[in-house]
């Protein structure tokens, strides 16, 4: 049996639309239009590329989006103050800062000032916290879009024995902690784990959270397994690549998605619904509600 590729594609078509209507319930019920402000200090490659994939999402869901660049030598002080500027624009529905920072400063400066209502990377101590307790939240896109992912190909979560590789705190914490809301067995993976394989080799899906390319082989997994690929890795050729030896595992797992075009495209979309999440936080001042724009699993095929 050839193994199904999982595009990312199909899920952000059907997301694209979920988007649009919520952003019309949100401005019916009064709440401004959505705006996503992307602070990046000094500027670098990776950093660069994700804006530009934010931008084009954005502008064919028709969410506006505030470039602010702060020069390489920003000081914390500063980063704060461009912080709580952004929390106080009523023109501004989201934050989304691009990391890495700079080395002098801090991504816990980050943590620590952004208001939680505006947070669409669900990276403060507020959302995270809601989000481990099974609280509404605005939930970090890349694992929350791997939930959305799985649930549009039918792919079921309960009961299964999950491997995430890496723990990290905007993708392999948060995605062990949904799947385990889902009811999945979960085991993390992380840089000190002693025999990676063994673990691999144990799950029905493994979710590669860990960026290092080439990590999964086919000798580390059972046939039919499925694979989740969140890596994102730019090799010396500049080909753009996932954590799993793609073309050597494509013959050995039941499903697969690529890198580009797998988890990718529903992140932006799920970053794109979190901005309309963060607009309903805004009008309500809470986090209460954020749910309103989830997607229902029921509303896919499969
Ligand atoms: P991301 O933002 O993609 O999650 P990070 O660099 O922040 O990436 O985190 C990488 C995570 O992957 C860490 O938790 C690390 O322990 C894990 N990791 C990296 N390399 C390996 C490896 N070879 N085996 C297992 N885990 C790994």
């Amino acid at each position: 049996v050839p193994a199904q590729i999982l595009k990312g594609s199909d899920v952000a078509n059907a997301l694209r639309e979920s988007v649009i209507e919520s952003i019309q319930r949100l401005t019916e019920q009064g709440g401004r239009m959505p705006a996503l402000a992307t602070l990046m200090v000094g500027s670098n490659p990776s950093s660069q590329a994700y804006r530009s994939s934010i931008v084009r999402t954005f502008k064919r869901v028709g969410i506006a989006h505030h470039p602010i660049d702060l020069p390489d030598e920003t000081t914390e002080a500063e980063l704060i103050e461009a912080l709580v500027s952004l929390n106080n624009d009523e023109t501004v529905t989201g934050v989304l800062t691009l990391m890495p920072l700079p080395g002098h400063l801090r991504a816990e400066t980050v943590l620590e000032h952004l208001s939680p209502l505006k947070d669409v990377d669900g990276i403060t101590p507020t959302n995270a916290g809601r989000l481990h307790m099974g609280l509404p939240s605005l939930r970090p896109s890349t694992p929350q879009g791997g939930i959305e992912l799985l649930d549009y190909f039918g792919i079921p979560i309960e009961g299964m024995e999950i491997t995430v590789v890496g723990r990290s705190n905007v993708v392999g914490r948060p995605l062990a902690s949904l799947l385990m809301q889902r009811n999945a067995t979960v085991t993390i993976c992380h840089r000190k784990t002693r025999d990676l394989a063994h673990h691999t080799r144990s799950a029905d899906i493994v979710c590669l959270a860990a960026g290092s390319a080439h990590l999964l082989t086919p000798d580390m997994i059972d046939p039919g397994t499925i694979v989740i690929d969140f890596g994102v890795n730019v090799l010396e050729s500049g080909a753009l690549v996932g954590d799993a030896d793609f073309d050597r595992l494509v013959d050995v797992v039941g499903a697969i998605t690529p890198v580009p075009g797998g988890t990718g495209p529903v992140t932006a979309l799920v970053l794109a619904r979190n901005t309309v999440a963060a607009g309903f936080a805004c009008l309500s001042g809470d986090l209460d509600h954020v749910d309103f724009v989830r997607i229902n699993a029921a509303t896919y095929p499969g």
